[in-house]
């Protein structure tokens, strides 16, 4: 399967650079071979190969295979973590099916330079296997205080809060439909900072057990507890 920038529709696309290396020397496509394409937008079409070059392929692009995805209306806002661990938590939310990742920066986030373009590589990656037709959109990285600030009107904030949230599935199960999650920093938030986040009415702190658990696998459990909850 392979995400294409370009939109797609009937007729004929050019591969080049990784993906036609991808395709042709680590997949060893074939004239005639059938490739799956997705744009994230129109579906998911399916591709002939019906040239295959050395550093280049041309697909004709003749039907779609599948609409695109319902993607449940749940924001993950997270504390960017240290490189391993970030790309591990960006892959999983999006296997998970998230519609929106959201760099939170609090005041203990350890890292100060996110690097975007190779955290969509990993959302790309990820949908690619996972067999998603939509990539969740990654936000420009915002402060907590902005984001609470700006935050609609309509969306509840499940923020994971260790030291004293209500039980996470049954409040997840009460939620509307659009939800976001927020998780803390490997440092955890500030008391200044979790009374801003509890200041806020669409604000539900919610507890994911009696354990401390890793801010990734926090934003794991509690986006699969969501998706058990509301997902579709
Ligand atoms: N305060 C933690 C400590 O004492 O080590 C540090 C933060 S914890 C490593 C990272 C984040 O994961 C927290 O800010 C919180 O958002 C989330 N988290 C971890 N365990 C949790 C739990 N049992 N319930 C809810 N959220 C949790």
């Amino acid at each position: 399967r392979l995400f294409v920038e370009q939109p797609l529709g009937p007729g004929q696309i050019r591969i080049e650079g990784a993906q036609a290396h991808y395709l042709v020397s680590v997949m060893r496509t074939k004239v005639g071979d059938p490739v799956k394409l997705f744009d994230g937008v129109s579906g998911e079409w399916l591709g002939v190969a019906s040239m295959v070059g050395k550093r280049d392929l041309l697909l004709d692009v003749t039907e779609r295979l599948r609409e695109r995805e319902h993607v449940p209306d749940l924001w993950l806002c997270a504390a960017p973590l240290k490189k391993g661990r970030v790309d591990w938590l960006v892959e999983k939310a999006c296997e998970l099916g998230v519609a929106r990742l959201m760099p939170t920066l609090t005041r203990r986030t350890v890292v100060d330079r996110l690097n975007l373009e190779r955290l969509r590589a990993h959302m790309v990656e990820a949908a690619e296997q996972c067999g998603r037709t939509a990539v969740p959109d990654l936000a420009e990285p915002v402060k907590l205080s902005g984001l609470l600030r700006d935050w609609p009107e309509d969306r509840t904030l499940f923020f994971a809060d260790e030291a004293g949230g209500v039980p996470a599935l049954a409040a997840m199960q009460a939620g509307g439909a659009a939800a976001a999650i927020l998780i803390g920093p490997e440092g955890g938030f500030d008391d200044a900072e979790r009374d801003a986040i509890r200041a806020l009415p669409q604000a539900i702190g919610i507890s994911l057990g009696p354990r401390i658990l890793r801010a990734d696998t926090a934003a794991a459990a509690a986006v699969s507890l969501w998706m058990a909850a509301k997902g579709d």
